[in-house]
């Protein structure tokens, strides 16, 4: 059982989305009872706004984006995302490096946090988002709030 969880931030209620809004559920309160949380939100820790235009992934799923074979940048305008992107990736791991979780309870679909699903080329694929992938391949479990 995990002690310390990551979680993203907009399932606490932070109203921290792209949109202006949150994703917080009971659901996801009763999982944590009990447990340390570490919030997180990669996009607005590496500086993009609330609301801000949506983004999704280009030519690939989050691993792609971290090995520099796929990129995020936003739907509308195409402007390059992909470094706020891994520094957002980077600023969660960090956090949970410095507080010793190693479980992450993500939203899922989202460019930076889906666990299984994202955007990319403007549908949802099976993959993970940015942040998911670097926590993945840095030893966390991560699950979403539809797994719960
Ligand atoms: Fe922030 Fe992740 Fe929630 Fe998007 S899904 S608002 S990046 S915590």
């Amino acid at each position: 059982e995990a002690r310390v969880v990551l979680v993203s931030a907009c399932l606490l209620g932070e109203a921290c989305r792209y949109d202006g809004k949150s994703k917080g559920s009971d659901k996801v309160m009763r999982a944590l009872e009990g447990k340390e949380v570490v919030p997180v939100c990669p996009e607005t820790g590496a500086g993009l706004g609330i609301p801000r235009p949506a983004v999704e992934l280009k030519g690939g799923a989050g691993a792609e984006v971290l090995e520099g074979r796929a990129r995020a940048a936003e739907v509308e305008s195409g402007r390059d995302r992909t470094e706020a992107f891994r520094r957002g990736a980077e600023l969660a791991l960090a956090a949970a490096r410095r507080f010793g979780a190693e479980v992450a309870l993500l939203k899922e679909r989202s460019p930076s946090c889906g666990t299984q699903g994202t955007h990319v080329d403007g549908v949802v694929v099976r993959g993970q988002g940015v942040t998911a992938a670097l926590l993945a391949r840095s030893g966390l479990t991560v699950v979403s709030d539809e797994d719960l």
